[in-house]
C-alpha cells in the first residue's frame, strides 16, 4: 500500500533528518508544504481573521468542524452554496474532521453503540445519530479536500481494555468508512491505542493496510503527561507507513510540534493559538505574554521584537494591547490572533528549512532550550 489514492492528491518526502521529514502534500486545492500547522475553524472561520490573513501566517491549510457545521447551518446548506470553499471563501486545502470528538465532548445525552454515536444538538436538542456512514456523508456535502474517518477516542486514563475495545472500533468503522467515502475526497484512518505503544503499533499496521490517504494518531492530547505523550510518539510516528502523510491531533504547544516533527508528524491542528489568543495570551519563542498582567501597562516594545506578524511589525506596544484588551476592544483579540498564527507558521517553516538543510536536532534543541518549560 503505498501514497494516497484520491485523485489530485499526493504526497512526496523531499528531504528527511533523522525521523524528521519535509515534503509536499498535494491536494485539489494546492500543495501543502509539510510539515503544516493547520489553523482550526470551527465554525468554518479561524476566528477573528479573514482568509487573507490567514494565509499571510504561512497556513496553507485549515480544518473545519464537521460537528458545529452540520448541526449549523446544516452541511445540505453548504453544499447548495457550492461547499465549504466557495462558502467561506478559503482558497486553499481544507480537512474537516469527523465529528466524533465534539458529539462525544460537547453533545448531551450521548451513547455509544457498535454503530455509532446518538445524542441530542447542544444547540437545540434535537436527536442525532452519528455512524461511520453519516459521518462520511457529512464531510461529504461539506466537501474539504480532506475528510477523517468517525474513531472511538479512549478518555486519558482509560484502562488497557478499554483502549482494545476504541480500537477495534475504530477499526471497524474505518472499513464501513472507506465502503462510503466520497470518491475524488481523501480520506485518513486514525491510529488509537491511548499511550499504549503496542497497541498503537498494531493498529498502525492495521489502518496502514487499508487504502487510506494519510494516517493519523487520535486519542493524545487527552490528560496524559505530555512526557508520556512524546514517548509514545517517539515509538510510534516514525512507524505509520512513509508513504503517506502523517497527522497528530489536537496537538499541541510549539515546543510539542518541535519534539514531533522530530519524531516524523508531518500536519498538526490545535486551537491553542487562537483560543489562548483570545484570552489575550501572546506567545512566543521564550515563553507567553499574559498581556492583561499590570507589568505591560507602559511597556512600549512590541509584543516580540524578532516577529514580522501585523501585530509586532506595525509596532503595537504591550500597553496599547493590554489597554484595548481591559477596553474590551475586538481589535486586540485579532492582533494576537495574527501573532500567534504567525508565530506557528514560522515554526514549521523553519523545521522544514532545517530538515532540507540537515540540521533539524541542532534547530529543535535551540528552540526547546529557549522556550520556557509549559
Ligand atoms: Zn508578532
Amino acid at each position: 500500500m503505498s501514497g494516497p489514492r484520491a485523485p489530485g492528491f499526493a504526497f512526496k518526502v523531499h528531504a528527511t533528518d533523522g525521523h524528521a521529514r519535509t515534503g509536499v502534500l498535494t491536494t485539489p486545492h494546492g500543495d501543502v508544504p509539510t510539515p503544516t500547522f493547520m489553523p482550526v475553524g470551527t465554525q468554518g472561520s479561524v476566528k477573528t481573521l479573514t482568509p487573507a490573513e490567514v494565509a499571510a501566517t504561512g497556513a496553507r491549510i485549515v480544518l473545519g468542524n464537521t460537528y458545529h457545521l452540520w448541526l449549523r447551518p446544516g452541511a445540505e446548506l453548504v453544499a447548495e452554496l457550492g461547499g465549504l470553499h466557495a462558502f467561506t471563501r478559503w482558497p486553499h486545502a481544507m480537512l474537516t474532521d469527523s465529528g466524533g470528538f465534539q458529539a462525544f465532548s460537547l453533545a448531551e445525552r450521548r451513547t455509544l453503540s457498535d454503530d455509532g454515536f446518538v445524542f441530542r444538538s447542544h444547540l437545540d436538542g434535537s436527536r442525532r445519530a452519528l455512524t461511520p456512514e453519516e459521518a462520511m456523508r457529512v464531510q461529504g456535502l461539506l466537501g474539504a479536500d480532506i475528510a477523517m474517518q468517525l474513531d472511538v477516542c479512549p478518555p486519558g486514563g482509560s484502562s488497557r481494555q478499554e483502549v482494545e475495545k476504541a480500537v477495534r472500533q475504530t477499526t471497524r468503522w474505518a472499513h464501513r468508512c472507506l465502503q462510503s467515502r466520497r470518491e475524488d475526497q481523501a480520506v485518513f484512518g486514525i491510529v488509537q491505542g491511548g499511550t499504549f505503544a503496542d497497541l498503537r503499533l498494531a493498529h498502525a499496521d492495521e489502518l496502514g493496510a487499508l487504502p487510506f490517504d494519510g494516517l493519523a494518531l487520535g486519542g493524545f492530547s487527552v490528560g496524559e503527561p505530555i512526557e508520556t505523550m512524546h514517548e509514545v510518539l517517539s515509538q510510534v510516528a516514525h512507524k505509520l507507513d512513509a508513504e503517506r502523510p502523517r497527522y497528530l491531533m489536537g496537538v499541541g504547544t510549539p515546543s510539542d510540534l518541535v519534539r514531533a516533527i522530530g519524531a516524523g508528524i508531518d500536519m498538526f491542528d490545535c486551537v491553542l493559538p487562537t483560543r489562548n489568543a483570545r484570552n489575550g495570551q501572546a506567545l512566543l519563542r521564550t515563553g507567553r505574554i499574559v498581556i492583561k498582567q499590570a507589568r505591560y501597562r507602559d511597556d512600549p516594545r512590541p509584543l516580540d521584537p524578532e516577529c514580522d506578524c501585523p501585530c509586532c511589525s506595525e509596532g503595537y506596544s504591550r500597553a496599547y494591547l493590554r489597554h484595548l484588551y481591559l477596553a474590551g476592544e475586538i481589535l486586540v483579540l485579532r492582533l494576537i490572533t495574527a501573532h500567534n498564527l504567525h508565530l506557528y507558521g514560522k515554526l514549521v517553516a523553519e523545521a522544514r528549512s532545517a530538515i532540507s538543510e540537515g540540521r533539524y536536532a541542532e534547530f529543535a534543541k535551540r528552540w526547546l532550550e529557549r522556550a520556557e518549560p509549559d
